[in-house]
């Protein structure tokens, strides 16, 4: 098989699937977020109810996935529930590699099912399988349900759980037990589909029309990778490395934002979980890296289980843990007992939550509740206090249920809509609907998570302008200058499938060198151009759907920790915004919505 242009398209409300041939699609936007990026824009009807059976779910993978190390990741986008705009989120695992050697390289999947049903992928045999015996079961149970229905090859099982089956607002989609489709909601879009599941065998090859080159630039890029620093650096604690770090540098989000610096840091660091509870490490597919840590936590046996003497029986299981959930089930809510924290990533594992927005809505929930602007009557008798994670567990089981109460059910929308229903919009840290990461590293982070396609720090690595320029003049031109250059050239990567903690290894030549061996012709100059269209396909999107980033509110809360750069200062942050509409808008993309003057954005100063 040679590399693959194929797109396959499913309805659920027909039950059909057919497979369309789109070199023009690949061609021009290589794959991942450029292909899946058009796809949306030509699928996704404007202003569509994100739960509607004619909103598209995307899914785009590499034409080099599993064929170039770190090239793996796959891109899901569709009208996010929580934004009400773009919905973008990245995975990998082994699925884009099983789709890849399945044959295809994008699925659009449309329509709804009456009845909850898996896709089932297996090379060309594609079916849509009855799947009510799934609904209700964690996405771990699901794949082990599943199986491989293939006769050999790579199998992959991506599904959500019952946040998702329930439109939990920020539900996830889990991919092969430890990855995630992780922000925006899809699980919710899936469960919007009575979609539970997707399960790829591919058993299919990929053959290259320029193996030797290819050979040549495998040996260097994974030389890069294995030699430098950056294997080290994601292998041995990974990115759970960075609770000791951002914390002694003042940027550790704490109590529900309120502070940078958290006491107990090293009691949930990565350091002491590896030394206590780390099981294994495990790679996606073609990575040499193996960034993602299992940790082994043991729990009783309910009292159904064993009636005996429980202490003696413990129920093991893995929970995968990074830096994000650390941060915003860690420090953002004053966990400090490391088993604790583990138990909360887990309980996310098993519902599919997003742990970032879980964290976010809980810091919100307990200081709602320690201000006096919820009580008991709406938690339903559960007292959320700083550090009891047992009570996170319980409500996070609540948030996810099918019989919340409207408490609940609120908490399941997201936090812009709790914090209007029951006050406290000051501390209600979400930037354009979504919870920001958990870099409080100064303005590029603020600025670059507003004004990024995503609303991520993975959009413009604005945390990483301010980690380099620590100590120099705040400048908002060369910031916004920052932000649109790492876009552009990160959309370039992520259509390339290429892992983000490998993006400095892909260079623009070496870039342009694997695409020309595989027929796809741009200059290192001409991917800096496809760069900025695909930004602009994405905003132009985000724009159609409403969004406009001059009337994003930026929460009191954030304003008044200290950061590495002072106190954040509101007037700064909107010359940042203000100077990246400029600079856009030079470039031909229209930013701003009609009724508001860039004179008003510049007010604020
Ligand atoms: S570095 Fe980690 S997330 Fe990236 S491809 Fe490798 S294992 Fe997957």
């Amino acid at each position: 098989m040679s590399l693959s242009n194929r797109v396959l398209y499913v309805d659920l409300s027909e039950a059909t699937s057919k497979v369309v041939e789109r070199p023009d699609l690949f061609q021009k936007y290589i794959g991942g977020a450029g292909v899946a990026s058009k796809l949306l824009l030509d699928e996704a009807p404007a202003k569509i109810d994100p739960f509607s059976p004619d909103a598209p779910i995307i899914i785009a993978s590499s034409p080099l996935t599993t064929v170039l190390p770190c090239v793996v990741k796959a891109v899901a986008m569709f009208k996010s529930p929580l934004t009400g705009n773009l919905g973008e989120t990245h995975a990998a695992g082994y699925f884009p590699s099983a789709l890849s050697l399945a044959g295809y390289s994008a699925l659009v999947i449309k329509g709804a099912s009456a009845e909850p049903v898996a896709l089932v992928i297996n090379d060309s045999d594609v079916k849509i399988r009855k799947a009510s015996s799934l609904w209700g079961l964690s996405p771990l149970q699901v794949e082990q349900a599943l199986g491989s229905f293939g006769e050999g090859g790579l199998h992959s099982v991506i599904s959500c759980g019952a946040a998702g089956e329930n439109f939990v607002h920020y539900s996830n989609v889990v991919v092969d037990r430890y990855h995630h489709f992780g922000r925006m909601g899809l699980g919710a879009i899936f469960g919007s589909k009575r979609l539970k599941a997707i399960s790829v065998d591919g058993a299919e090859g990929v053959e290259l029309t320029n193996p030797l080159t290819i050979r040549d630039y495998y040996e260097k890029v994974y030389q890069s990778i294995v030699g430098t620093d950056l294997m080290v650096k994601y292998h041995d604690y990974g990115t759970p490395a960075n609770v000791l770090s951002l914390n002694e540098m003042g940027a550790l989000p704490t109590e529900n934002f309120r502070k940078t610096r958290f006491e107990d840091a090293e009691k949930i660091s990565g350091e002491t979980i590896a030394e206590n509870r780390l099981e294994r490490k495990i790679s996606c597919a073609s990575c040499p890296i193996a960034c993602v840590h299992l940790a082994d936590v043991k729990d009783e046996f309910s009292p159904s289980h064993e009636r005996g003497r429980r202490e003696l029986f413990k129920e093991s299981r893995l929970v995968p843990y990074n830096y994000e959930p650390m941060y915003a089930l860690g420090s953002n809510l004053r966990v400090s007992d490391y088993d604790g924290l583990l138990r909360l990533i887990g309980v996310c594992e098993e519902l599919g939550l997003d742990v970032m927005t879980a964290g976010n809505i809980l810091g919100w929930v307990t200081e709602a509740f320690e201000k006096g602007l919820i009580g008991e009557g709406e938690t339903g008798g559960l007292k959320p206090v700083w550090g009891d994670s047992t009570t996170y567990v319980e409500m996070l089981r609540r948030i996810s249920s099918a019989r919340r109460s409207p408490f609940y059910s609120t908490l399941a929308r997201g936090l812009d809509p709790a914090a209007e229903k029951y006050g406290g919009k000051d501390f209600a840290v979400s930037l354009g609907g979504n919870g920001p990461a958990g870099y409080m590293t100064g303005y590029g982070s603020i600025a670059g998570t507003v004004v990024g396609a995503r609303h991520s720090h993975l959009s413009n690595s604005g945390y990483s302008y301010d980690e380099s320029n620590l100590g120099k003049e705040f400048d908002a031109e060369k910031i916004a200058d920052y932000l649109i250059e790492q876009e552009d050239w990160l959309y370039i990567i992520y259509s390339l499938g290429v892992c983000y903690f490998a993006r400095k290894v892909y260079d623009k030549m070496i870039v342009s060198k694997m695409l020309a061996a595989i027929g796809i012709e741009y200059t290192p100059e001409n991917l800096g151009e496809l760069g900025r269209e695909i930004s602009h396909n994405l905003l132009k999107y985000k724009f159609q759907e409403g969004f406009r980033m001059d009337t994003v509110k930026i929460p009191k809360r954030l304003l008044e920790p200290v950061t590495p750069w002072g106190r954040l200062d509101e007037g700064k942050l909107k010359q940042i915004i203000a100077s990246y509409i400029r600079k856009r808008e030079k470039e031909g993309v229209k930013i701003k919505g009609e009724d508001v003057a860039l004179k008003d954005l510049l007010s604020i100063r």
